[in-house]
């Protein structure tokens, strides 16, 4: 009883200081507010002018929809640079050509990037400290992917010089990314994404860097899973108008298939800070969704999507069931002004791998599809029907109780 009291007093605490950083201490913040007044004071002379004129009641905006695809991790072992070698250089694209035109149909594609694009010169290596060839951030982009993460126990494998370089490899293909950051004013502006008037923010942190050091009096480089720094980041997107906040949390006990009681507590804290979509990586096995009715502070409700974890995305890593992965399909809707979240569904996907007399060849496949269609030329009968009980199997664990 006295311990609840103390969380109410400390959380009365917490938002009076959001309150008074918002109100006092943000300038830019203040700003924003204070043009977008002006601008609606503007907006309403002019309805009102016009309506004395027209008389007609203004049409509504078209409903409008954003879809979001999310996937988990995108690891690369030592074999898959081997397999990606060429007479000239390195070619990955062919890992996922069959999985391109599932992420081609979102709006935004999403991955967790758990490797370092640190240059050929810092050694390209796997497990345990990871630097894949550059080749991989164009193979990303050409399997139309969007929004990369960086955030992970990885992204300081090759020091702080590795994590610039990674992202200046995501800029060069033209790949959106957020989690690491080359500067304090990049990290304190989360990124916004946008679809026709559908905006969202889009987070990411990580519970560590598997004891890579951050550097000194530069905390910036890498988000970490810091709940004050998350709420804050939270309210920021908010103030600057979007109409949900994405996390992206790489965190979880490995090969855990439910997530742990540190997780849940985590998804709790950022559905009741402002999240509306949390995406989990990590344990490199699917752990479950679950779509939630939060309640918001002033008593109204809004829905919210988790996936614990998104299991692996690519990987060479060959036990049961980390070899299966999977896309969270989320669409959101808007309509008169507001946002909700509308058809949520999974896409299991099965990291094939395979011999041939040239060396290891990788696919990424979406399971369903495959099954259905039998149109995978290097699988044999068995091969269909061992992967179809368990893709039954991972269904029905995707949807129970996390
Ligand atoms: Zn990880």
């Amino acid at each position: 009883m006295r311990n609840l009291k103390w969380q109410h007093l400390l959380y009365g605490l917490f938002i009076l200081s959001i309150t008074a950083y918002i109100l006092f201490l943000h300038p830019q913040l203040q700003d924003t507010q204070k043009q977008s007044d002006s601008a609606s004071q503007q907006h309403n002379n002019k309805a009102a002018s016009d309506s004395r004129q027209q008389k007609q009641p203004a049409t509504p905006p078209p409903p409008t929809e954003l879809h979001l695809m999310a996937v988990g991790d995108i690891m690369m072992h030592e074999p898959q640079i081997t397999a990606g070698k060429t007479a000239t250089g390195y070619d990955f694209a062919s890992f996922f050509e069959h999985i391109a035109p599932t992420l081609k149909q979102a709006d935004f594609a999403f991955g967790n990037l758990e490797t370092t694009l640190a240059g050929e010169a810092a050694r390209y290596a796997g497990y345990p400290m990871f630097n894949a060839p550059d080749e991989l951030a164009d193979a990303l982009k050409a399997a139309h992917f969007d929004v990369i993460t960086t955030a992970n126990n990885h992204s300081l494998d090759r020091w702080e010089k590795g994590l610039y370089r990674t992202l200046e490899q995501l800029d060069r293909v033209g790949l959106l990314h957020t989690g690491t950051f080359a500067s304090k004013e990049a990290r304190d502006q989360p990124l916004i994404i946008s679809k026709d008037d559908i905006k969202l923010g889009v987070l990411a942190y990580t519970y560590g860097t598997n004891g890579m050091p951050i550097p000194e009096g530069r905390p910036y480089v890498i988000n970490m899973l810091d709940e004050s720094l998350m709420a804050k980041d939270i309210q920021t997107a908010k103030a600057a108008g979007v109409d949900m906040v994405v996390v992206a949390v790489h965190f979880g006990p490995e090969y855990w298939r439910k997530p742990s009681a540190e997780q849940k507590r985590t998804v709790d804290f950022l559905f009741n800070a402002g999240a509306d979509i949390i995406l989990g990586s990590h344990p490199h096995v699917i752990q479950p969704y679950e779509v939630r009715d939060i309640t918001n502070l002033d008593g109204s409700t809004r829905k919210g999507v988790v996936i614990y974890s998104l299991g692996n995305f690519i990987s060479n890593q060959r036990d049961e069931p980390r070899d299966i992965g999977g896309i969270l399909s989320v669409k959101i809707n808007k309509q008169n002004g507001t946002a909700t979240i509308g058809d949520v569904s999974f896409i299991a996907t099965y990291i094939h791998r395979y011999q041939t007399a040239n060396g290891r060849v990788y696919n990424v496949l979406p399971i369903a599809e495959v099954i259905e269609k039998r149109n995978y030329p290097p699988f044999r009968p068995a091969d269909y029907s061992k992967l179809e009980a368990r893709y039954q199997e991972m269904m029905e664990h995707v949807i129970s109780e996390p």
